[in-house]
């Protein structure tokens, strides 16, 4: 059980039902997470009853609240919370019908109650009570094994290693639109990072496929996917191409254009290592827990498959950034960069990150909102993907020969 191990399952309330097409509305006005009796009052109310099940995760601490068919409505997770107890709030859809609240603690805590009142509307209320960290970690290794269907991952047979596209099949490109659902990526003059990349990704996959190829997109919804599913999936269809789409946002302000990434266990600067970093955090607190996972990077980069894949991915990066300037398409200054991207590292799938450009930028925003520019963008990456083909089946026969 790699994920949601240590997860203590405190409660389903699973016998309430629910109308199915109707979902229970949030109502931000009678809810409150706040500092109470030297702990957390943590009260969600809702218009109607609705099954839920609340748990803690360690590394960091953290409570999760999955709750069904609920609509937290348009309101920031961030601004219900007035607990000094709570470092950060988010909520957002899980999986189908699903949403989940998670709370990251400011140290060990365990749940003294977790209720659901039902009266005109019902109220879940959860106290958390501060614990010592060695009650905490006796409270986490007695968790639930009963996980299967929480899990936010299912552990995937390894394939067979991906042999090497030749050109005679039509080539596997698996598009990842970053973030969606719990997670929305960066944020900033109205839209979500996870919805722009949805759009981009699903126009794009249009294209491809009209040009003979196959795309497959590893999420098609306003979904949360976890980074090693977004992996797993990649290698499971056996892939020829992974291409995970981004527009962040960058610290400096100052970044514009777009920017191609690729696996390193060392970061081009500490701004590429920034986002490798956020990317991991956002799964973590969507649930996802890393515990035992270790440094993945370093593991991968250590891998025989590596050796062979890592200059395949290194020349799909030069040939992105060949295409992308060949279109006259604004790029970074530095076009080409590197981090510890843990949605990078299948060890035999060449894979690379592109932000498109980040929306930190407004020139950036501006282009990403312009279909014209986007088609262009589209057009070469498909370009990009052509040429990288012919290179890379020419290089397999030469290895072959
Ligand atoms: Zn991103």
């Amino acid at each position: 059980m790699r994920f949601l191990n240590g997860m203590l399952a405190v409660m389903v309330a699973a016998t309430l039902c629910v109308g199915l097409a109707e979902a229970a509305e949030f109502d931000p006005a009678t809810s409150s997470v706040t500092d109470a009796d030297d702990g957390i009052s943590i009260d969600l109310a809702f218009s109607a009853p609705i099954p839920y099940r609340a748990f803690l995760l360690d590394d960091p601490a953290r409570l999760v609240v999955d709750l069904s068919g609920v609509d937290f409505g348009s309101m920031r997770a961030g601004d219900l919370d007035r607990s000094d107890g709570v470092l950060s709030l988010g909520w957002g859809p899980i999986r189908t019908g699903w949403s989940r609240l998670v709370a990251e603690l400011d140290g060990p805590y365990r749940m003294t109650s977790v209720e659901e009142r039902v009266n005109d509307s019902a109220n879940i209320v959860i106290r958390l009570e501060p614990i010592s960290p060695e009650e905490f970690a006796s409270l986490m290794t007695k968790g639930s094994e009963d996980n299967d269907l929480w899990a936010l991952s299912q552990p995937v047979e390894e394939p067979k290693p991906k042999r090497r596209q030749t050109g005679a099949e039509p080539l596997i490109v698996v598009l990842d639109p970053g973030h969606g659902g719990i997670d929305p990526g960066a944020e900033a003059g109205g839209v979500t990072e996870a919805e722009v990349m949805l759009e981009f990704s699903r126009e794009l996959a249009v294209l491809l496929n009209n040009s003979g190829m196959t795309a497959v997109m590893t999420r098609d919804h306003n979904d949360f996917v976890p980074l090693e599913t977004r992996v797993s999936l990649a290698r499971a269809i056996g892939a020829d191409v992974f291409l995970s789409l981004h527009a962040d946002t960058l610290a400096e302000g100052l970044a514009k254009g777009a920017t191609v990434y690729v696996l390193s266990q060392s970061a081009s600067d500490s701004a590429a290592a920034h986002l490798a970093e956020r990317h991991d955090r956002a799964d973590l607190l969507a649930g996802v827990d890393l515990t035992g996972q270790g440094d993945l990077v370093a593991e991968v980069m250590m891998d025989m498959a590596r050796v062979e894949t890592q200059p395949r991915s290194e020349r799909l990066a030069r040939a992105l950034e060949a295409s992308i300037k060949g279109a006259g398409l604004k790029m970074h200054r530095r076009p080409i960069q590197r981090a510890g991207f843990t949605v990078l590292k299948a060890p035999d799938i060449p894979s690379v990150l592109l932000e498109i450009g980040f929306l930190s930028s407004t020139t950036d925003r501006a282009r990403l909102a312009d279909p014209v520019w986007r088609d262009a963008m589209h057009q070469a990456i498909l370009g990009a993907l052509r040429d990288w083909a012919v290179a890379d089946a020419a290089e397999a026969t030469q290895i072959r020969q």
